[in-house]
């Protein structure tokens, strides 16, 4: 074993990490005949010349076959054995692109040389299958950051921008295809106290708390979603003020009846609605939120922790 291959790690991603390092090698001098006795004698499809651990070529079951088809004399040194294509590549090079050239060059194995030593070698099934695996982990991830481009990482409710998608979305199909679409909007009463009070890590018990409120209350298409710190917005498909006053309601009781504890003190919060539905005179986005906007603030102003719907 050479000293590098004792001391590095290669991560997933190289050649270095899939190599195979013992590897038969012969020298230049050596007659092909030998070549092909050491394949036969420890089953394997290929040996690698080297000259001072230093690597030539590599001589593979094809090429002996070549020999044969040629008629080639088998007491010929490997030195004057003619050349097919082959593949040097370093222990850091990519799977991807190793596998790039294995294709081009229609060769099924690469030397591995590190600092121009022999450090082994790497075949295309092998490297095929990491392939396969590379691709696996980076579509989990792809899914995963699209996940995470969608939500709120504190109450992993929708954000904000995914309510504009699914807002654009509901608009233009009840512009089209007409049909109900309500929005509310909610905002924590005195969050700012809860904060002071208890501090901020209580606070943010408190919105995944109410986060989890909506999310248990609503049907399933409805889109719940964390419009800013202690706002939430929850757009409800197919549902007029009627459905989505009580929906509130629903959430506005469930919260109320919550107990929350920090150290020995107990506490209760409460919440704020306002409701509105898509109408054509309401029918932005931005018009909508205003509306609602417009109803929570008449329920803050008429003493908090309750519902009101735009006029
Ligand atoms: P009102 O009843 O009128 O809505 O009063 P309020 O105190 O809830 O309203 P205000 O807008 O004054 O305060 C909002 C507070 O929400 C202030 C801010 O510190 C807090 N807040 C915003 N985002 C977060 C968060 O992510 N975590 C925590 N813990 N607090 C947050
Ligand atoms: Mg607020
Ligand atoms: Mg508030």
């Amino acid at each position: 074993m050479s000293e590098f291959t004792r001391k590095k790690k290669y991560s997933p991603e190289v050649a270095g990490h899939y190599m195979q390092k013992a590897v038969v090698t012969i020298s230049p001098k050596d007659p092909l005949r030998l070549a092909a006795e050491k394949m036969a004698a420890q089953r394997i499809s290929c040996v690698v010349v080297t000259k001072n651990d230093c690597p030539l070529r590599l001589i593979s079951e094809r090429t002996i076959v070549r020999c044969l088809a040629e008629k080639l004399d088998f007491d010929t040194p490997i030195y004057k054995v003619p050349r097919g294509p082959f593949l040097m590549v370093g222990p850091h090079d990519r799977v991807t692109v190793i596998l790039k050239r294995m294709r081009r060059l229609h060769v099924r194995r690469a030397i591995v040389v590190h600092k121009k030593k022999l450090a082994g070698i790497v075949t295309q099934t092998t490297l095929l299958e990491a392939y396969q695996r590379i691709l696996h982990k980076v579509s989990v991830k792809s899914d995963k950051l699209a996940t995470q481009a969608e939500h709120d990482e504190l109450t992993w409710l929708y954000n904000r921008h995914y309510l504009k998608e699914a807002f654009r979305h509901e608009i233009s199909r009840v512009q089209r295809y007409g049909g109900l679409l309500a929005l509310v909007m909610f905002d924590l009463d005195h969050f700012k106290q809860v904060n002071d009070k208890y501090g901020h890590p209580v606070g943010d018990v408190v919105l995944r708390t109410a986060g989890h409120v909506m999310q248990k209350a609503a049907r399933g298409a409805d889109i719940v979603a964390r419009y800013g710190g202690e706002e939430f917005a929850v757009l409800m498909p197919a549902a007029g003020t009627r459905a989505a006053r009580l929906f509130a309601e629903r959430v506005r009781q469930r919260l109320k009846d919550r107990t929350f504890q920090h150290a020995e003190v107990k506490f209760n919060v409460t919440i704020s609605a306002g409701v509105c539905k898509w109408s054509r005179e309401l029918n932005t986005m931005s018009k909508m939120i205003a509306a609602a906007d417009k109803a929570l603030y008449r329920a803050k102003n008429a003493g908090r922790n309750r519902v009101r719907v735009a006029k």
